[in-house]
């Protein structure tokens, strides 16, 4: 089957590569350079949970990967506004790690080094896709025409395949933003990520460990706060006062912040020809880590469907389970949004004695520790 991937990030790349695993030729077009690795960590990086790592391993891209651009983490803790804290380790159920922090740039670059190794993949940096024609089932770059049977958007949050082929969405702006600051530190960073709940609607704040002395910090706050603060030295300052009673005296070595926006494709699938992946069909509040790992989620489903079925019913069959596993995902994101925020006692009575039943349970751990770590999605 002749295969048009628009979009070469993370998911984009990694659908390829399952393509091109399954004997499709493919081209992949992207709008940006061929990515690769920098002099140090970007701040765009994703905590991929070990059941992806494991699809990684086996795909072989994680044996590919910056050395320096990756860190297993063993431990993730939950503070509640509330003060209420639960600690969870991978020791608890038998595990070494939970999962890996991956630099998004680093995994991009594994990916496409290990693309460029297959003869039938075309990569295409470079090439902004224009215009389509669904019944010639050409796809039109500012550089040419590609014509395909499958058609694979995974060209973000904003796709332009599933605005040229009319598929609407529905979302909404959380009128927050994320800030993500890399920074040095003097103590040693624990190889745990953690995320605390600020009393009276402030967002919560977290910590994502990059290396011994390495870490990006993540502070959600309104959309007006972040705005405010315009100078570096006052986001700095913002920073230290947050972070360094837990953490200890640290150098800021870059930060960027970004909106929160929740938005779903009304449809994956179109005319048995065209099919969404990634965060051109979802994309969801950060705060439990879970974007990519569901685009990731997304690619697994379609290239089994793809091998096991006819193309129309593979892309029904995708539609139909990615939806439900992807809405159910952002459902659980808005009630920890909505919950954790919330200053009514209705929302935060059943949190502090959940988080209170967490603690004391055994059970309870390995079950959300099992969810933590992907496993209990259906096999790639
Ligand atoms: C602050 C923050 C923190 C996050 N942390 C995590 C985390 O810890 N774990 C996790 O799982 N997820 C996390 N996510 C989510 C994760 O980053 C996204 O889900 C992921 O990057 C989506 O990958 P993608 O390949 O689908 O889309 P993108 O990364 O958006 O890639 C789309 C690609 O398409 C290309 N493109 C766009 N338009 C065109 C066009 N017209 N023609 C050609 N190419 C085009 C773009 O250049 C881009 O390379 C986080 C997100 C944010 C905002």
């Amino acid at each position: 089957m002749k295969i048009v991937i628009v979009g070469g990030g993370m998911v984009g790349a990694v659908a390829a590569l399952c393509a091109a695993k399954q004997g499709h030729q493919v081209h992949l077009i992207e709008a940006g350079a061929a990515p690769k690795v920098g002099e140090d960590w970007d701040i765009r990086i994703s905590s991929i949970h070990q059941h992806n790592v494991q699809w990684l391993t086996q795909l072989g891209v994680f044996a590919r990967l910056h050395d320096e651009r990756h860190l297993p983490y063993t431990g993730l803790s939950v503070t509640s506004a509330d003060g209420v804290q639960v600690d969870f380790e991978a020791a608890t159920v038998g595990a070494e790690k939970l999962g890996e922090m991956i630099e998004n740039n680093a995994l991009q670059t594994a990916l496409w080094e290990l693309l460029a190794e297959f003869e039938q993949v075309n990569l295409c940096p470079q090439q902004r896709v224009v215009g389509l024609d669904l019944a010639a089932q050409t796809i039109t770059t500012n550089e040419q025409d590609y014509s395909f049977d499958l058609l694979i958007a995974a060209d973000g949050a904003n796709s332009m395949v599933a605005r040229l082929a009319g598929i609407g969405f529905r979302g909404w702006d959380y009128g927050w933003r994320c800030l993500l600051a890399n920074v040095e530190t003097e103590q040693a960073i624990p190889a745990a990520t953690w995320e605390v709940f600020r009393p009276q609607q402030r967002g919560p704040f977290a910590l994502l460990p990059l290396a011994a002395n390495k870490a990006c910090l993540i502070d959600y706050r309104r959309e007006q706060e972040w705005l405010s603060l315009a100078e570096p030295a006052q986001i700095e300052t913002a920073l230290k006062e947050q972070f360094e009673p837990l953490i200890g005296h640290f150098t800021l070595e870059q930060f960027g912040h970004f909106p929160l926006r929740r938005q779903r494709a009304l449809q994956y699938s179109l005319a048995d020809k065209i099919v969404l992946v990634g965060d051109a069909a979802h994309s969801i509040h950060p705060l439990a880590g879970q974007g990519v790992n569901l685009g990731f989620a997304d690619v697994q489903a379609l290239f089994r469907l793809v091998q096991a079925h006819p193309l129309a019913a593979a892309l029904q069959a995708y539609g139909r389970e990615r939806t439900a596993a992807n809405q159910q995902m952002m459902r659980a994101m808005d009630l920890i949004h909505f919950g954790f925020n919330s200053q009514h006692w209705l929302a935060r009575v059943p949190i502090h004695l959940g988080l209170n039943m967490v603690k004391r349970q055994a059970w309870a751990q390995k079950l959300i520790l099992k969810e933590a770590m992907g496993f209990n999605l259906p096999e790639a």
